[in-house]
């Protein structure tokens, strides 16, 4: 038994207004507390096949408020494998990811947006040379990583109308549809763009061979990336009030946000993607509510 031991994650219903008995989440959010929801799925195969390769060196990419560096950062600790982010940062930056991040023992290396851009040469200039070094894409994203989604189809044991999740690469939206079509079932996806980059969302789906099964929604990122708006905070503070369930205002708030807002009709499925550590931000605690 070790972090990435399989579990199935609970399906609970979910009481929204509207939904009357039709709507349930997926709480991926409950799988551990940091390496938790779609980040323990992504990095469930990756971390294994750097094991069996016999590196002992995660070297990944992420920004102050990655869930993905938070996640790598605690399984690297919890496998005895040593952890490094180049952290895309102009200035100097500290906040409670980074903090967590360096209790679990993460070498992060702040890199300029610039240097930021060109990974796979920060990856060889730096550990070129380190045999141990194992190359993590940013987010998790690779073909690994959709393997490991595709799994939270299998431990479903109906078949949803629509399932709702929170996108950023498409990753997650790939995977979910990868066991989608595994399944045979007629499912779909409705991918909800937290940041301005739906249409390089719908693009990558389409060439994925995704397009029939995944929609990718471009009309709830609040602005943008870690955007947030009054109207936001007041939904997430009501629904967590409702449902005791905490979602963050970066991800699953504005997927929730959408599905509450489209209102889509048939059995739907909210996968809680995680990360729950994005709520605590004093950026967003200045927002009252
Ligand atoms: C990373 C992340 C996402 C986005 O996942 P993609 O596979 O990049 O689309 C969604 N929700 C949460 C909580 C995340 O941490």
């Amino acid at each position: 038994m070790d972090v990435f031991s399989s579990i199935s994650s609970r399906l609970e219903p979910l009481n929204l207004p509207g939904f009357e008995g039709r709507l349930f989440i997926k709480r991926d959010d409950l799988i551990h507390p940091i390496v938790c929801g779609n980040k323990w799925r992504k990095l469930k195969y990756l971390i294994r096949a750097a094991q069996e390769q016999g590196k002992n060196h995660l070297v990944t990419f992420g920004g102050a408020y990655s869930n993905h560096l938070l996640a790598t950062a605690c399984a690297g600790a919890a496998l005895g494998l040593k952890t490094t982010c180049f952290l895309r940062a102009d200035e100097d930056i500290d906040n409670h990811y980074l903090f967590a991040a360096r209790l679990y023992g993460m070498n992060l290396i702040p890199t300029d947006r610039g240097a930021y851009r060109d990974k796979e040469s920060l990856f060889y200039t730096h550990f070129g040379q380190d045999v141990n070094a194992f190359y993590v894409a940013e987010g998790g994203e690779s073909v690994d990583a959709e393997l490991g989604i595709a799994e939270l189809i299998d431990e479903l044991d109906w078949e949803p109308d629509l399932i709702v999740h929170a996108s950023a690469t498409a990753t997650t939206a790939s995977g979910l549809a990868a066991g989608i079509v595994r399944k045979g079932w007629k499912t779909k996806v409705l991918s909800v763009a937290v940041l301005k980059n739906a249409e390089e969302q719908a693009q990558k789906l389409q060439t994925g061979g995704w397009s029939n099964v995944v929609s990718v929604n471009a009309d709830y990122d609040f602005g943008g990336y870690a955007k947030t708006t009054f109207e936001l905070m007041e939904f997430i503070r009501t629904t967590v009030a409702q449902t005791g369930i905490m979602f963050d205002p970066v991800y699953s708030g504005k997927a929730l946000f959408a599905l509450n807002s489209l209102k889509p009709e048939g059995k739907v499925v909210f996968v809680h993607t995680g990360g729950t550590m994005g709520i605590f931000s004093e950026a967003f605690m200045k927002i009252k509510s």
